[in-house]
């Protein structure tokens, strides 16, 4: 390993800022093959159960009606893309009884149906990244299982992102393991991702990102100026739910409520977006909140086990479109109706959730054990980590900006060195790093723990 000197060496002939990153032609190839038009199909299937309210599973699947024939039907879809890989995909379910409580009645059958596309390296194969959406509906009233819950948006849409970037990427290969997860249970109180990630931890899963989209229609009322379909927004969570007493009192002292696992996340979303859109067609509004006010979702339940989990929603939401008995009132339609839905948006939704679980699939794990040592007032800054473990990583980058911006600014890239010095006071940055390979895929930033 090469000593901090050399690495400050490097860093003098280096101008500052961040490299772009080449798009990788792969992952190119798999948005390319997104289509609005299949995502339409799935929500109007989706929608023809007439309800999928969580409580509705008790009806018969043979009904063609509820949350259980939904169920069945998401699975088949997994097993026909499935049929088109060859068998890469495994298709499950998990099945549980949720005990009443509140929003439950009665002790009630959920079923989250998800597939696994297997990384095809055996070291990396571990590293797991996933996407979900809710399949389950409501209508006005939480616990009505009769009226119409069409929930073409809410949440078919990202019930339909989950669908396609399992047909789209199960088409390709990568290192790393993408999971697609549908769940239920969430209008009752995010049951279904509960239960889900709450195995996941149990189980010991690595994995590195969770992508939840919720509400990712691009609701297009006619005569609404004020809707964005060029954008989607990202929330995230600032300081983890699980920050223990002291990770809570390094982050009082030294500002890191806004670099927890989450928001490096999000601002991973952020550079795919800027490597496969071009910004005026479509970006992520990076919002520094871990959800909108009032309302609540399935990455909660990640959160709350641990994992890096944001939110992808609409940039503007008709709230006439969610949550309501269809019917019209005064002239206004109310319902959660296919109609509503921007299939064009979805697309583009889908395309950015898909590059970033194949980019992230692609890339190197994180470095280990990331450190910056503070056992000496220096006004140079010191990083120390493990190498990247699984054995893709070529390089390295560190990652640093001013503690008031929003995103890195300056970026530092080193060959297999596992400690780097810098010549900025890490008194006034905020430093991370991530492992790169050949081809360019970065792995999620890491920042450093205080080192004395
Ligand atoms: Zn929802």
């Amino acid at each position: 390993m090469l000593n901090g000197a050399l690495a400050v060496a490097l860093f003098s002939q280096q101008p500052s800022g961040i490299p772009t990153a080449t798009p990788d032609p792969q992952i190119a190839a798999a948005l390319h093959e997104v289509s609005p038009a299949r995502i339409q199909q799935t929500i109007e299937k989706l929608v023809s159960f007439s309800t999928r309210q969580t409580l509705s599973s008790d009806m018969p699947a043979s009904g063609g009606k509820g949350a259980t024939a939904a169920a069945k039907w998401i699975k088949s879809e997994f097993e026909r893309y499935s049929k088109e890989c060859g068998g890469c995909l495994e298709v499950r379910t998990d099945e549980f009884v949720q005990e009443a409580g509140p929003r439950v009645p009665k002790p009630t059958k959920i079923t989250n149906v998800y597939a696994v596309l297997r990384g095809t390296d055996p070291a990396n194969a571990g590293r797991m990244v996933l996407v979900t959406g809710h399949y389950d509906s409501r209508n006005s009233d939480t616990n009505d299982v009769t009226a119409p819950a069409p929930g073409a948006n809410d949440d078919g849409s990202g019930t339909a992102v989950s669908l396609e970037c399992a047909r789209v990427l199960s088409q390709h290969r990568f290192p790393a393991t993408i999971i697609f997860l549908t769940v239920a249970g969430e209008e009752q109180g995010l049951y279904g991702s509960g239960h889900f990630a709450k195995m996941a931890r149990a189980q010991g899963w690595n994995l590195e990102a969770v992508l939840n989209n919720d509400i990712v229609g691009g609701d297009r009322t006619p005569g609404d100026t004020l809707q964005d379909a060029h954008v989607v927004r990202v929330f995230s969570e600032g300081i983890p739910t699980t920050a223990d007493e002291k990770q809570l009192k390094t982050i009082r002292a030294l500002g890191g409520e806004n670099d927890g696992p989450s928001r490096q996340l999000a601002r991973y979303i952020a550079s795919v977006a800027g490597e496969y859109f071009p910004p005026a067609a479509f970006h992520p509004l990076i919002v520094y909140r871990h959800d909108r006010y009032l309302r609540g979702g399935d990455h909660s339940s990640f959160n709350e086990q641990g994992y890096a989990a944001v939110r992808l929603t609409e940039y503007r939401e008709n709230y006439n479109h969610q949550h309501q008995n269809v019917r019209t009132e005064n002239g206004i339609e109310y319902g959660d109706l296919p109609k509503f839905v921007n299939y064009d948006y979805t697309a583009n939704v889908a395309r950015l959730n898909a590059a970033t679980l194949a980019s992230l699939a692609s890339a190197p794990a994180p470095p280990a054990n990331a450190r910056l040592l503070t056992k000496d007032l220096q006004n140079d800054s010191t990083l120390v980590w493990e190498p990247s473990p699984g054995g893709l990583a070529t390089g390295y980058e560190v990652l640093w900006r001013d503690t008031a911006a929003p995103d890195w600014q300056h970026a530092l890239q080193v060959e297999n060195l596992t400690r780097v010095t810098v010549p900025v006071s890490k008194d006034n940055a905020v430093f991370a790093v991530r492992a790169l390979d050949a081809k360019g895929h970065r792995s999620l930033a890491i920042v450093p723990v205080p080192e004395r």
